[in-house]
């Protein structure tokens, strides 16, 4: 984190980041975004795919064309319908005719859990999703797309989002939101899964990737402890709830205030959707029960 904000990226500016990719910042700095969105070109011939499009910015779309510097794009792919990955996909399709591809819509993938849950109470949630998301082409886990030099294989990453996929280039992995070096990333019911985001840290681990490339901050050059950490601290966070919770019931509101003492209150919200994705799959493990159901309204006590 030192790190990078030392460089103190610049948007516009294209990187090369050896093997074959590039980056280009977006213009969208915040919070929850640290300097923006990283937007990848991968490939050095004729043909560049483009990983993460970024915002609806007339600039940002300037900058992704002049990078391509003469070669064609000929897929876009988006690693989630957020409004920080997506919404320019269309755009840059329409300059380039190169086709979005996606594991699917802003609703693919959501968990059959967060489905029910969502049905039975007011989950709120959907922060900055891109609901008109589509893309021309779904990718299913596991498919691949190649170019001139690359092939990159997607993978499907529930957990930050139902329809979140990584895509892994040899040892590289272009990571989205599901790990990122500077944060975690948040997890909000229903589009967020927190039992499903454990799985998928489970399944980046066996892939033994070398670099992992998130969609905000530096690349990640140790990504089995970048993993480890995330784990541990997820796992941390459970048994500050449960401890939260042992001298009385509690909504998640109160937890969080309880908990996260050394924050902005700038992040209290989304730090809330955190403890309530960990509640509801804490519920799942029947290690808490609410009251009257799962919902940012519930009560909440050791089971
Ligand atoms: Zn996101």
């Amino acid at each position: 984190m030192a790190q990078e904000s030392a460089l103190s990226p610049q948007p516009g500016v294209v990187v090369d980041l050896g093997g074959g990719v590039r980056r280009v910042l977006a213009p969208n700095p915040s919070p929850m975004t640290l300097h923006g969105t990283n937007t990848y070109l991968v490939g050095t011939g004729g043909s560049v795919a483009v990983i993460d499009p970024g915002p609806d910015d007339p600039a940002h779309l300037d900058a992704v064309l002049a990078a391509l510097d003469g070669a064609r794009v000929s897929h876009i792919l988006v690693t989630h319908a957020h409004r920080d990955h997506a919404p320019l996909a269309r755009p840059l399709s329409r300059a380039t005719g190169a086709p979005v591809l996606a594991f699917g819509d802003a609703r693919a993938g959501r968990s059959d859990r967060m489905i029910a849950l969502a049905g039975a109470a007011a989950l709120a949630g959907g922060e900055g999703v891109d609901a008109d998301f589509a893309p021309d082409t779904t990718l299913a886990d596991g498919s691949e797309v190649a170019g001139e030099g690359w092939t990159l294989t997607a993978l499907w990453t529930p957990g930050h989002m139902g329809n979140h996929m990584c895509f892994a280039l040899g040892e590289t992995v272009f990571t989205g939101d599901h790990v990122m070096g500077w944060a975690s990333s948040l997890v909000s019911p229903p589009d967020g899964d927190l039992t499903d985001f454990m799985e998928s840290c489970a399944r980046l681990a066996r892939h033994s990737a070398r670099r992992f490339l998130p969609g905000h901050g530096a690349p990640v050059e140790d990504p089995a402890q970048r993993l480890d950490w995330l784990v541990r601290h997820r796992r941390a966070r459970e048994v500050q709830i449960l401890d939260a919770l042992a001298p009385a019931p509690a909504t998640a509101a109160a937890l969080t205030a309880r908990i996260y003492t050394d924050i902005a209150a700038a992040l209290l919200p989304a730090a809330e959707r955190n403890v309530l994705a960990h509640l509801i799959d804490l519920e799942a493990r029947s290690r808490v029960r609410a009251t009257p159901h799962p919902s940012p309204a519930a009560i909440w006590r050791r089971a």
